[in-house]
């Protein structure tokens, strides 16, 4: 069992280094960003709501995400364990988690805190040209990030051990040195 968080602006390369760690690792990779992209696409009431938020680059509330979280988290995928890829979002989400993982018996194993500048971001998300990737929606998001979710990583400090990584270099690069520390911390907890 290994339980993975993602912590990092939009546009740093979550989902990229997500991939890799789920392919090596055997995790399940849950990116609640996608999730609610595939209820809009559905056309469910939860992506209904989600999106006008989402079309703003504001933070869908809490407590429908946290609900689909727990849903999602308690699925057979996740046996092995999971990445959580863009949540926990808010101190709300991160407390909301701690009880739900305490009720499955579960905790976090690692948290990945990946980083680099604005620069580097707003040019990778405007080259990826999804719906909420034009300059204005970057740029509030960007905030939503440094304001809300940015925080949470005080709330791990003292309780797990955080990885901090500057997502610079090759996708390749970065995730060669993800893959060091996550090995370190996987090894030493068996
Ligand atoms: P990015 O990291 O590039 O912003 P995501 O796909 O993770 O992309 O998120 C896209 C949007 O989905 C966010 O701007 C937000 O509106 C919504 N969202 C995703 N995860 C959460 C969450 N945990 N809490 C609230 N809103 C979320």
């Amino acid at each position: 069992m290994f339980n993975i968080i993602f912590i990092g602006a939009p546009g740093v390369g979550k989902g990229t280094q997500s991939a890799f760690i789920e392919k090596d690792y055997s995790i399940a990779h849950i990116a609640t960003g996608d999730m609610l992209r595939k209820n809009i696409e559905d056309g469910t009431n939860l992506g209904k709501t989600a999106k006008s938020y989402m079309d703003k680059g504001e933070l869908v509330p809490d407590s429908l995400v946290i609900d689909m979280l727990n849903e999602r988290i308690q699925k057979d995928d996740c046996k092995n364990g999971f990445m959580l890829d863009g949540f926990p979002r808010t101190m709300e989400q991160a407390k909301e988690l701690d009880k739900i993982l305490a009720k499955l018996n579960r905790k976090i194993d690692a948290v990945i805190d990946i980083y680099a500048s604005d620069e580097i971001i707003i040019k990778r998300l405007l080259n990826r040209g999804r719906a909420d990737d034009n300059e204005e929606t970057i740029k509030n998001r960007i905030k939503v990030f440094e304001s809300q979710s940015k925080p949470v990583l005080d709330f791990y400090k003292d309780k797990v051990k955080i990885i901090k990584i500057e997502s610079v270099g090759t996708p390749e690069e970065v995730y060669a040195k993800i893959k060091k520390e996550l090995d370190i911390i996987k090894n030493n907890g068996l």
